[in-house]
């Protein structure tokens, strides 16, 4: 297939670079080289607008689960936007696709959680969340329960509450505010970084304790809300101990502090189910928030699921309103989109292939440990993150402001491959169609790029 283009792409690149604010934008490389143009996309690869193919292991931003370019999706879409392109869901109004999505969600979530809040995305889902949070806590009685607890390296959204929530120690600048008062948050889960060398049951006993320590503090009767990724994504692919999980919902059931699970990254796949904290962790949630995968990014999405006894409780309340809604909830073409996408995820059987190859996938790039500077490779099937160190046996880091993640995912990138660069890490989510032939060709690249930086920061005398 010849690839069409637009524009010519200097021209774009221009045109983006004078007036594009991108997302998360690091001003001075950007205005340096501006950004890749991508022009066509197809299963996990990428072409710019240059001609060159990219071989995608980031999965879009851990969202493009069927992968790209799927006829049967665009024609979806379009025979809905045909059909009714909108209509809104406020109060008491819907559209086929926004209840036929509800239910299916209802049927593919764990337990009790029956009842699905549609919004744009993640960032928005998870602060519906926080607001339900308080909600539920009012309307049972315990209107003191307004705080939260979250872990450090979490990443929920970049709105104002769910950047609040998360907290990378990079993304804190101060030049934006953040809601310091009312959310505290615990160690991450990292056994790779546990304190004194720590084992890791003994890794996990310490981090519930801390919890308990911290409930006792604030005071459990004044915390309505618990909010965890399954995996911690894009604070680094953080995998808890075994355990860990079930033991602090446990600690929130016995203290009725609802268990938010942010299924952003995990559900729909990439872990290997629908939903990663019942079939992965044995954790039953009140409220999964999700986006991404429900629609493999063919159009921005996103819902919370939550239980009959949140609803139950809201909808006894005196006032009966739930006053929160986006004019996008419940788009018609959004649900229709993630509709199809779930009915090609079951009839492709792509959880299993995300069980199957992502086990690969896990294995090859647990190789890459044999790589001297690299210290760990974590994560779970079809998330995966390399850390990169200079110092394997004290796990030093190498000077921030050398980059490394960057410099192998620029590496990668020449290569025809795209890594995800985070400061010192390198994070991949592919999508849930690889194959084993693409384990290998990302394994392969990842290692030579690595070696190649290694070799050449031994040349500039760092390492
Ligand atoms: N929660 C998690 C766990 C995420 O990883 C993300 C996005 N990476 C979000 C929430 C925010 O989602 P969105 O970017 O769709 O607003």
């Amino acid at each position: 297939m010849t690839v069409q283009f637009p524009l010519n792409a200097p021209d774009l690149r221009a045109l983006d670079k004078a007036h594009h604010l991108h997302p998360w934008a690091n001003f001075g490389p950007f205005e340096a080289k501006g950004a890749l143009v991508m022009a066509r996309g197809e299963g996990c690869w990428l072409w710019d607008t240059e001609g060159r193919r990219y071989f995608d292991a980031i999965g879009g931003m851990w969202c493009t689960n069927i992968g790209l370019g799927r006829r049967e999706m665009a024609e979806a879409i379009a025979d809905q936007v045909q059909h009714l392109a909108f209509a809104n869901s406020f109060v008491d109004m819907t559209n086929g696709p926004a209840a036929l999505l509800a239910a299916k969600l209802a049927s593919l979530a764990p337990g009790d959680l029956n009842r699905v809040h549609f919004t744009t995305g993640g960032s928005d889902a998870v602060d519906t969340a926080y607001r339900m949070v308080q909600y539920y806590q009012s309307v049972m009685g315990r209107p003191s329960k307004t705080q939260m607890i979250a872990r450090e390296y979490s990443y929920h959204g970049s709105t104002y509450i769910s950047q609040s929530i998360g907290k990378r120690p990079g993304d804190r600048v101060p030049f934006f505010r953040y809601k310091e008062d009312g959310i505290h948050h615990l160690t991450a889960p990292n056994a790779y970084r546990a304190p004194d060398g720590m084992g890791e049951a003994a890794f996990c006993d310490w981090l519930v304790a801390e919890f308990e320590a911290k409930l006792a503090e604030i005071g459990p009767e004044n915390v309505g809300g618990f909010f965890a990724e399954p995996v911690q994504a894009s604070g680094g692919v953080i995998v808890p101990p075994a355990g860990y999980l079930p033991r602090m919902a446990a600690i929130c059931r016995q203290h009725d502090i609802l268990f938010v699970a942010d299924e952003v990254v995990t559900a729909f796949g990439r872990l290997g189910h629908w939903f990663a904290s019942w079939e992965e962790f044995g954790v039953q949630p009140d409220i999964i928030t999700c986006a991404k995968g429900l629609t493999s990014g063919y159009l921005p999405l996103g819902a919370l699921i939550f239980t009959d006894r949140i609803w139950e409780a809201m909808a006894a309340d005196g006032a009966r309103w739930f006053t929160s809604g986006f004019t996008y909830s419940g788009h018609p073409v959004a649900c229709a989109a993630a509709l199809k996408n779930i009915e090609i995820i079951e009839r492709e059987d792509l959880l299993g292939n995300a069980t199957r190859i992502g086990t690969l996938f896990e294995a090859r790039m647990k190789a890459l440990e044999a790589l001297p500077m690299v210290g760990q490779v974590r994560g779970r099937k079809l998330m995966v993150c390399v850390e990169n160190v200079a110092d394997k046996a004290t796990k030093a880091l190498l000077p921030e402001e050398l980059d490394v993640g960057t410099r192998i995912a620029d590496t990668c990138e020449a290569m025809g491959l795209l890594v995800r660069p985070m400061g010192h890490l390198n994070v991949m989510s592919p999508p849930l169609i690889l194959t084993a032939t693409d384990v290998d060709l990302i394994g392969d690249t990842l290692e030579a790029a690595i070696r190649q930086v290694a070799d050449a920061l031994v040349r500039e005398g760092v390492r």
